[in-house]
């Protein structure tokens, strides 16, 4: 296959990974920084560009699109299904998966164990806000945050409507949630590929922080899941419609409860701590599935 990996630097873990296993398969990988790509939005016959070049013949797109770039990186990933090439992450999932707000959305809507989330722009009492997702400790995220980057824990009420105040003046969105304080600064990483959870493994943040983002100094293991975490991050995957995602756990009295869900998750981590070869398994999951053509978003759900 000629495979197209999206991503601006070909020298991170991630997508290092993803070449070796895909070139240790035979096939032919071509790294693309999509910033560079230009689009033709021609009637009928769409097209990507790069460097004076047309960008033909590829058999599937691996996208490894970082936050702050993904409204371009998601436009050019939808024009390639729009050329009807397979993409292993549709660009509408890819969308969704970025968009805290549009995620919870649409894992409440199935039911799936979340912790109590308000979402607010400009509430008008921040303090029923506050009382209405139960008062602190509370956790406040900005909506596009990414690595730990704009969470706060607010221990009081007061502390919790001094930080709303602040983000609101910055004109950010947010999102106000219980602080799940028995998972203990630990969460759990599942890697689901193709409906499976393929590799796991437990964050623990550092002594003294509740983020157990490895970027913020959070370690990682192996863990054993159970069949209800299983099962939670299998299906919180598909109702995002990811056929590759980092499912986020916190382990609550109540069972797990999906956090977020990361569509470009970090190989590195999950490697190492599970010791499963992840890159190899999601280019298997490409090659069961890499036919024209084969994009459920393609015209109707674009
Ligand atoms: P980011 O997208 O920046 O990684 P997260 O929502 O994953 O943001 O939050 C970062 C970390 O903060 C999580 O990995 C977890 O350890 C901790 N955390 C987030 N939300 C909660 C919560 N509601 N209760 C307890 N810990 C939380
Ligand atoms: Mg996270």
């Amino acid at each position: 296959m000629k495979l197209a990996i999206l991503s601006r630097n070909r020298n991170l873990y991630s997508t290092r990974r993803l070449i070796e296993a895909a070139e240790n398969r035979g096939h032919e990988v071509h790294v693309i920084d999509v910033l560079r790509c230009y689009m033709n939005i021609m009637s009928r016959k769409p097209g990507v560009h790069l460097e004076g070049n047309a960008l033909t013949g590829f058999d599937a797109v691996i996208p490894r699109i970082g936050a702050s770039v993904t409204a371009y990186g998601t436009a050019v990933l939808r024009q390639f299904e729009m050329m009807g090439v397979y993409t292993l992450i549709e660009s509408v999932a890819l969308a969704r998966s970025r968009d805290k707000l549009r995620s919870l959305q649409l894992l409440s809507r199935k039911g799936v164990g979340l912790p109590v989330t308000g979402f607010a722009n400009k509430p008008g009492d921040t303090k029923d806000l506050i009382k209405m997702v139960g008062g602190a400790p509370l956790v406040i995220k900005l909506l596009e945050g990414t690595q730990g980057i704009g969470v706060v824990l607010a221990e009081t009420n007061t502390a919790a409507e001094s930080v709303i105040e602040a983000f609101m003046g910055l004109r950010a969105n947010i999102l106000v949630q219980e602080f799940i304080a028995e998972a203990g600064g630990s969460d759990i990483r599942c890697l689901v590929v193709g409906g499976k959870v393929v590799a796991a493994m437990k964050r623990q943040a550092a002594e003294g922080e509740f983020r157990s983002n490895l970027h913020r100094g959070g370690s990682a293991s192996l863990v054993k899941i159970s069949p209800d975490e299983r099962q939670t991050a299998v299906q919180a995957a598909k109702i995002l419609g990811l056929s590759v995602a980092g499912v986020d756990l916190l382990r609550s009295e109540r069972g797990p409860l999906v956090m977020e869900v990361n569509s470009s998750p970090g190989l590195e981590g999950i490697e190492n701590a599970s010791g499963k070869d992840v890159a190899g398994i999601i280019i298997e999951q490409l090659e069961r599935n890499a036919r024209p053509g084969n994009t459920a978003t393609r015209g109707s759900k674009g």
